[in-house]
């Protein structure tokens, strides 16, 4: 699994509707995992911590929106994005789906076209230049579709991790980010990396952002990690 791409968790009990969700979504290039019931996608969130959920409405077992409602209370999930998918149509599952705190709501049939849009315009939220976002930050610039970041107009030259490091930090300046969370995002859960490789490759970022002046933007925090501004 590449830490680039973002991870959707499908979760539907129907094998047609679920293989044509899953291939659709790694067709735009998404990391995809599915379960087929409530429990299994509780434990799927657990381990494979999603960037999206797409989430069926009627399930075996717990309901879509009894696991809507438990991932929105815990504040571990509670940012994942949410977007329930129903056979209903009604208006009042619709007002309740989004009670449950479903960020979107699809009533089927929808097109795949339809679809795939909102979860693109959900992943703007948490994973912007996975979905080609263009990212400033004080006078840096990074663009999600074309990989070129620029500080006050000038060109810098990135290499692939540090390139992850930056658009790391630019989706969400000001957060701090531990060693660990930087090595899931950057380099991949499945990949054994020692910690101080994080701090190697904040090093040579640094130097590159810095390399025609300028202040350095990345802030280490004492006991915790690294954070921009
Ligand atoms: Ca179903």
């Amino acid at each position: 699994m590449s830490a680039d791409q973002p991870t959707v968790l499908v979760v539907e009990d129907e094998v047609a509707q679920r293989e044509v969700l899953v291939y659709n979504l790694q067709a735009e290039g998404f990391c995809v995992i599915s379960a087929t019931n409530g429990d299994d996608a509780l434990l799927a969130v657990e381990e494979h911590e999603p960037d999206l959920i797409v989430l069926d409405w009627m399930l075996p077992g717990v309901s879509g929106i009894e696991i809507c409602r438990r991932l929105k209370l815990r504040p571990a999930t509670r940012a994942i994005p949410v977007v329930m998918v129903s056979a209903r149509g009604e208006e009042g599952d619709r007002v309740r789906g989004l009670e449950t705190g479903a960020d979107d709501y699809l009533t089927k049939p929808y097109s795949i076209a339809e679809f795939l849009a909102r979860v693109r315009n959900q992943l703007r939220r948490v994973r912007p230049v996975a979905v080609g976002m263009c990212l400033h930050f004080e006078d840096i610039t990074l663009d999600g579709e074309t990989h070129r970041v620029s500080r006050d107009g000038k060109p810098l030259k990135l290499g692939p991790t540090e390139f992850r490091l930056l658009s790391t930090f630019m989706g969400k300046p000001e957060r701090v980010w531990s060693r660990e969370q930087l090595l899931n995002r950057v380099w991949g859960r499945e990949i054994y990396v020692d910690t101080r490789t994080v701090d190697v490759h904040i090093a040579r970022l640094r130097k590159v952002i810095c390399q025609h002046g300028g202040r350095d933007p990345i802030r280490t925090v004492r006991g915790a990690g690294y954070a921009l501004g």
